[in-house]
């Protein structure tokens, strides 16, 4: 949050990129104010959250094949698939 004007009490708006804050009530300038941190607790756990199947698009690894990864080289090639 914003922090509050010590003169009147009312939360300070930003003067500018790292010009600090100031009040528009009264005028009060603070260079060296800071924003208020709160911590929020979140009820989000660390772990994999992928969108529904029908929203995946090619870019995303499906959930079953999220540990495994391609060698770059084909396992096995077809014999003379260029011939006639
Ligand atoms: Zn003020």
């Amino acid at each position: 949050m914003n922090p509050v004007c010590p003169h009147c009490l009312k939360r300070m708006k930003s003067a500018g990129s790292d010009k600090g804050y100031k009040c528009f009530k009264c005028g009060f300038k603070d260079r060296t104010a800071v924003k208020i941190e709160t911590p929020v607790e979140r009820t989000l756990k660390k772990g994999l959250y992928l969108p529904p199947l029908s929203a995946q698009r090619h870019l995303t690894r499906p959930r079953v094949r999220f540990e495994l990864r391609n060698s770059g080289k084909p396992q096995y090639l077809i014999n003379k698939w260029h011939c006639p």
